[in-house]
């Protein structure tokens, strides 16, 4: 196994191994971080990095875990944003059982 060094917020310079090292990718935006916990104080460090240094993470047998943004981010959207009367009144609605079953009742 590789010794990757790295950075710790709190303890400065720590030595890894590939197998403390995670590699995360946004498959939607190719944007990348790696994360480790830290070996002297047991914090959690995520660091973004370029291509090049993830590239040499995965070199190094690093593993890799992707993920993608919401699907929701891309839809198309309308009409005014939600305010904070309308949080409000959905709060209201939802303390108003009648109102929660004819919801239901004119979904079905
Ligand atoms: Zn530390």
């Amino acid at each position: 196994m590789a010794t990757i060094r790295a950075s710790c917020g709190n303890c400065g310079d720590v030595q890894l191994t590939t197998g403390d090292v995670t590699v995360r990718m946004c498959v939607t935006t190719d944007e990348g971080e790696y994360r480790f916990e830290c070996p002297s104080c047991a914090d959690l460090v995520v660091r973004h990095a370029e291509q090049r240094t993830i590239d040499l993470l995965l070199a190094a047998g690093v593993a890799l875990t992707t993920w993608s943004l919401p699907a929701e981010l891309f839809e198309a959207r309308d009409g005014a944003p939600i305010s904070h009367d309308d949080l409000i009144d959905f709060h209201a609605s939802l303390q108003n059982d009648d109102a929660i079953a004819a919801f239901f009742a004119d979904l079905s």
